[in-house]
């Protein structure tokens, strides 16, 4: 079988499971290949029918005594229960809504079962097992020895799909070996083809754990070769040399209602030197959030626009980019510096714009020194001479688009920073931005107190409500935090429109309250933000559109609702938003004991006990597993699939791989299959914007 034939091709694959495939992104047997098990369920060892007992996940191999389809009364499910029976006992088998079984197995038929057992009505059952016939034709796949479980959607069966991959698996051997027959020698790797076929239909977790890391470093190599031949081709591209204004900058600094921390400082150095240079700047700069990451980019900025040119700031959201502009006038507003801030709703100047809404764009993009907006913005226009670009918090701007900026700007690249709160430790970030130089702020402003957290009950709402009372009677302000906008009479979990209107009638009637959420008018948004910020209004009760960036100094206590329902990256970002000014804060954790598994319970004792980023991204790597730390794999890195961010031996073997390669050759030359692979996931990274 060719690797490019067409799933429809497989037996018993018709028109609709076709269809289904396709939506998968399955359209041949290469792409069924290379879709690989996120997991494997182990029923190597099939356990005797009186030794299993409630709750487990078990494999059982018997006799089907009795099978029957029946209607649940209740529900008007249908069911179907069967017996099983082996030497030592007896176990009761369900299924739902698959009639169908009873074609397939009949009593007398010897059959092997695996999955989760429960107790019902006092019976001991096995419920949705995955079955298969024992000594029918062919190996058992499904239910003995590991089995590999994939993500799906609801048109497809974990049984169907290991089907399909079974017919397919020898065109395994088709595949074509594209690492360097030297890195698979020196680093012990299997082939490509062993890999796959292994990945699928391992013996145990060792053949799976070998398959799966030689997929893994292909998939890291490619990283780090992207990321190296990027660093290449910038390396000699002309850059505007920003030249550091010395005295101005040290007036800025000066005119601080604060001192700038050691880290500041060192990040401010290091940007300032990087921009004075024709080479254009790739840097990252971490500091946990509140750690003071604004006026660094405004001093790079501001040295921008007195050398003449132009430099934007990009946020993720339209609030976040009109609270960047603010903070921007209050540090830069006196040193007669042109700020505009550009949004898909808004055009706002501290200089004279014109009336009509394109003129306005048109005028700011000419005139505009520092422009603040949302990325997909400023993207779009021409910015005539940009020459530094600082995004914040945006895992997704990469290569492709600062090519646009590039090309949008005369022939320079402008120089480039990006902004994040997420604590990816050094190692780490090198890895994933392997062609960023690294600023990190270590420390918060010594001014900070310590956010002071409780995971509150149900039960103790009242007092919590007297509490937030306290605050904003003794001049502070504060967030409530809800988990929906509308109601939703499913799940019961308070919505911040209901909650806003109960609150301000029943629990806050002599005390401002406003409302914010993504779904209202921008310009509704602003206003609300902007009585907040002034401290017209006392309690925000808001959506999760407040968890980047907003920056309120005066509030000092914030009460999240349901907050089992957020991860911990997200509590820590919303809990950012209190202890930015000299008060002392704190964060409520407002949560029913129905709702608190012990996974989650951790976490939020873990939210409890640890102010910073870094330790909780550590408790969160451990409650979550590797690979999906703060969902970074979802939110920038589809390349990697099996890979894992933490493995940093393979990171560290890819990355010298990686840089052999490129040293050695360029351009590649003599590796036109990698060469193709990069082109494609350059294509695919394209077609995804
Ligand atoms: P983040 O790094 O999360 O973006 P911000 O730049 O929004 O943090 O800063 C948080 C708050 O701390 C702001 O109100 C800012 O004015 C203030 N701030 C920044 N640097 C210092 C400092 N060195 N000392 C005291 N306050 C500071
Ligand atoms: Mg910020």
């Amino acid at each position: 079988m060719l690797l490019s034939v067409p799933l429809s091709a497989l037996s018993r694959v018709g028109q609709s499971t076709a269809q289904s495939l396709k939506k998968l992104g399955l359209e041949t047997v290469q792409d069924l290949l290379f879709y690989f098990p996120f997991r494997y369920d182990d029923f190597s060892q099939s356990t005797p029918i009186d030794k299993i007992e409630a709750g487990q996940n078990v494999s059982i191999s018997g006799t089907i005594e009795m099978i029957q389809n029946k209607r649940s009364a209740k529900q008007r499910r249908q069911l179907t229960e069967a017996l099983i029976s082996d030497e030592s006992g007896m176990i009761k088998a369900i299924w739902f809504n698959q009639p169908f079984i009873t074609q397939n197995l009949k009593p007398g038929d010897l059959v092997s079962l695996a999955g989760k057992t429960a107790e019902s009505y006092g019976q001991l059952t096995i419920v949705s097992p995955q079955y298969e016939k024992v000594g029918a034709n062919g190996a058992l796949i499904h239910t003995q020895g590991l089995v590999p479980v994939y993500h799906l959607n609801a048109d497809f069966s974990q049984k169907q799909l290991r089907f399909l991959i079974k017919q397919a698996i020898d065109a395994a051997d088709k595949i074509e070996e594209w690492l360097p027959e030297k890195i698979l020698k020196d680093l012990h790797l299997m082939s490509l083809s062993d890999a796959v076929r292994q990945t699928h239909f391992p013996k145990d977790f060792e053949e799976a754990q070998i398959a799966r890391q030689r997929i893994g470093f292909g998939e890291l190599f490619l990283r780090q070769l992207r990321a190296q031949s990027l660093k290449q081709q910038i390396k000699h591209k002309q850059a505007p040399k920003i030249e550091f204004q010395e005295i101005l900058t040290r007036r800025f600094v000066q005119s601080l209602p604060f001192t700038l921390t050691a880290g500041q400082k060192q990040a401010a150095w290091e940007i300032l030197q990087d921009i004075n240079r024709n080479a254009p700047m790739s840097r990252l700069l971490e500091g946990d959030v509140g750690s003071g990451k604004t006026v660094v980019a405004a001093m790079a900025l501001f040295n921008a626009a007195i050398n003449k040119y132009q430099g934007a700031l990009m946020a993720p959201t339209e609030i976040l980019a009109s609270q960047h502009y603010k903070s921007l006038l209050d540090l830069l507003g006196s040193f007669n510096v042109k700020l505009a801030l550009l949004t898909g709703n808004q055009t706002e100047a501290n200089f004279a714009l014109p009336k009509s809404k394109n003129a306005r764009r048109e005028h700011i993009i000419q005139e505009a020194e520092i422009i603040i907006g949302t990325q997909a913005l400023i993207q779009d226009y021409n910015i005539p001479k940009l020459a530094l670009v600082i995004v914040d918090e945006q895992h997704r701007f990469g290569v492709r688009q600062r090519q646009k900026l590039q090309q949008s700007s005369v022939s320079l690249w402008p120089h480039f920073l990006s902004m994040t709160a997420t604590p990816i430790p050094r190692s780490l970030a090198l890895s994933i931005y392997g062609n960023l130089d690294l600023s990190l702020i270590k420390e918060l402003p010594k001014n900070r107190k310590a956010i002071i957290t409780k995971i509150i009950a149900e039960e103790q709402r009242e007092q919590a409500y007297i509490f937030l009372r306290q605050q904003i009677e003794s001049g502070r302000q504060a967030f409530i935090i809800c988990p929906l906008v509308e109601e939703s009479d499913k799940l019961g979990v308070k919505s911040a429109t209901a909650e806003y209107k109960r609150l301000q009638a029943d629990i806050f009637p002599d005390i401002a309250i406003g409302l914010i959420h993504g779904r209202l008018k921008s310009n509704d948004k602003e206003k609300v933000m902007k009585e907040f910020a002034e401290g017209k209004i006392k309690i925000l009760v808001a959506t999760a559109v407040v968890e980047v960036g907003v920056d309120v100094p005066n509030a000092s206590a914030m009460l999240i609702e349901g907050a089992e329902r957020f991860g911990l990256a997200q509590l820590h970002q919303f809990r950012g938003r209190v202890g930015r000014g000299p008060h002392q804060s704190y964060c409520l954790l407002l949560t029913s004991k129905e709702q608190l598994n012990p996974n989650t319970a951790e976490r939020l004792q873990a939210l409890s006990k640890y102010n910073d980023g870094l330790s909780l991204a550590k408790i969160d790597l451990k409650l979550r597993g590797a690979g999906d730390l703060y969902g970074l794999i979802q939110s920038g890195f589809p390349e990697l699939r099996i890979a894992s961010l933490f493995d940093y031996e393979m990171i560290k073997k890819a990355q010298k791989a990686a840089e052999d390669l490129i040293s050695s050759d360029p351009e590649l030359s003599a590796y036109p299959l990698i060469k193709a692979k990069l082109q494609t996931e350059a294509e695919t990274e394209a077609h995804l914007e």
